[in-house]
């Protein structure tokens, strides 16, 4: 099934053909988006080619007001979980790379209970499992043992209740093993939708094949995943060509399965052991990957889109006013990582480390949290559409009623409370409880409103948690 609907030339056209679109042309696609109208793909490749700042200047304003509209101010927050670094794959950017010579290893069971242990005292309540390629050293026997090991764990309060899972491309048989895991997102990145570029990045192992790659998506609905997200490794390719592959994935998947991308991960390519980054000529500045996250926002507006830690603090809060709904916090990229840095932190002692790649916010999860409440965001531990079972199609058809607002926000505010229970001080309380009164008259619906307010109430007097609608 493997039918390639990235067309180079045809993407080549559209960027092209963009140039001459004239400022009045410009104007009225911006016009449209403002007016919460479904933008085609030719007027993003307008959007994607202009270098007007007054354009430029309305793509920012008009990405923030949808991203205010539909997200509020709520922030998701998840953490990364790195459980294996064997890797079959030569991807040139990664550290993992098949050819770099380092001590690999996985977590045993007992090693991934540990690392869990420590994130669901940080308070997170929703990962993203990761590993290399390695059929054999980390088999999906392997992934699936971990994803029950997790789901299986408490720790005082803390219990993780929605895995999100990036492993490499795989099979329908597959597949269906991890929607019967009770996986949350199945999450993959493209890297690039420019095919030389992709062979160039990726000259050994099962992933050089791209078609392979660009079918995964469509193995997993297969398998009855119906919540996939999507990626681009910013830095490989034109980054303009990669946002119009994107989309045009996108509307592949809507096509054939009714439903698009639940995410959308931006990663943009940062410095790791074994490659150097000037090596890669593609690589996007913050001014430019501004603009691009924030003509994805208005492409296709009730996607989340996701930034890591690989992105420092200043531009993770502009990011977050154009369109970012989803962010990693207290982040570790290396296996074994977090059970290492808390050690290291006990010891005073270095061991030797080997991350995916160097993250460049390195600060807690509690003073990213924190500092996100002081931007007047509001950090999110909700994972309630997953266990209700609102995914793919039903997901998409709350978040486009409206009725967003009257879910995700009572959610956002019943977590936040529940996180500042168990992890906060004082301070930090007080500082939340302030934002939780601020917010709940916002909620529309009275019932739920009132709901929100005799749950937050019950959450503070520890006569119950867990609370959601
Ligand atoms: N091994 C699987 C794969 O490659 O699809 C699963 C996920 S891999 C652990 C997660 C992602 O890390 C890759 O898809 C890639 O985009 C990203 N990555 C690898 N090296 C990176 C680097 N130097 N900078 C930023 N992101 C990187
Ligand atoms: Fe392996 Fe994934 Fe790294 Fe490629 S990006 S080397 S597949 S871990």
């Amino acid at each position: 099934m493997n039918t390639n609907f990235i067309n180079r030339e045809y993407i080549e056209d559209l960027l092209e053909n963009a140039k001459y679109t004239d400022d009045a042309g410009i104007s009225r696609s911006l016009d449209k988006a403002e007016q919460g109208k479904t933008l085609d793909i030719k007027e993003i490749a307008s959007l994607l080619r202009t270098g007007n700042p007054l354009h430029i200047g309305r793509i920012f304003e008009i990405a923030g007001k949808i991203k205010k509209r539909i997200y509020g101010n709520r922030i998701v927050i998840f953490a990364p979980l790195y459980v294996s670094n064997y890797c079959v794959n030569g991807c040139a950017y990664c550290s993992f790379n098949r050819s770099h010579n380092f001590n690999r290893s996985k977590l045993t069971m007992e090693q991934l209970r540990e690392e869990v242990k420590i994130l669901e005292m940080m308070g997170h309540k929703r990962l993203a499992l990761e590993a290399g390629e390695h059929d054999e050293l980390c088999s999906i026997d392997y992934i699936l043992e971990c994803i029950k090991t997790i789901y299986d764990m408490k720790f005082e309060n803390g219990e993780i209740r929605r895995i999100n899972v990036n492993i490499a491309a795989t099979s329908t048989e597959n597949y269906r093993k991890l929607k019967n895991a009770k996986i949350g997102t199945y999450i993959l990145f493209q890297e690039t939708y420019n095919e030389a570029a992709y062979n160039r990045a990726h000259p050994a192992g099962p992933k050089k094949d791209f078609l392979w790659h660009l079918s995964a998506f469509d193995r997993a609905q297969e398998a009855g995943i119906d919540d996939v997200g999507g990626g681009i490794l910013f830095g490989l390719s034109d980054p303009y060509f990669d946002v119009m592959g994107l989309l045009l994935h996108n509307e592949h998947l809507e096509k054939k399965y009714n439903t698009g991308f639940h995410t959308i991960s931006v990663p943009r390519l940062c410095p790791a052991l074994g490659m150097n980054i000037n090596d890669f000529p593609n690589l996007v500045d913050d001014e430019t990957f501004a603009k691009i996250v924030a003509i994805i926002r208005i492409a296709v507006p009730f996607t989340g889109m996701i930034l890591s830690t690989r992105e420092n603090s200043q531009l993770r809060k502009k990011l977050l006013q154009l369109g970012i709904s989803q962010i990693s916090a207290g982040s570790n990229t290396e296996v074994g990582g977090y059970a290492q840095a808390s050690s290291e932190r006990h010891t005073h002692k270095q061991n030797e480390h080997h991350p995916q790649f160097i993250v460049n916010d390195e600060r807690s999860a509690v003073s990213i949290i924190s500092e996100l409440i002081d931007d007047n965001f509001i950090p999110s531990f909700c994972t309630a559409c997953y266990r209700d079972g609102r995914t793919g199609d039903r997901f998409m058809s709350l978040a486009k009623s409206g009725e967003i607002g009257n879910v995700c926000l009572p959610n956002a505010l019943m977590t936040l409370c529940e996180y500042s229970m168990d992890y906060g001080n004082d301070i930090f309380r007080e500082k939340t409880s302030a934002i939780i009164e601020k917010e709940i008259p916002n909620i529309a619906n009275e019932k739920i409103r009132q709901k929100t307010i005799e749950s937050v109430e019950k959450i503070r007097l520890g006569a119950g948690r867990d609370f959601y609608v």
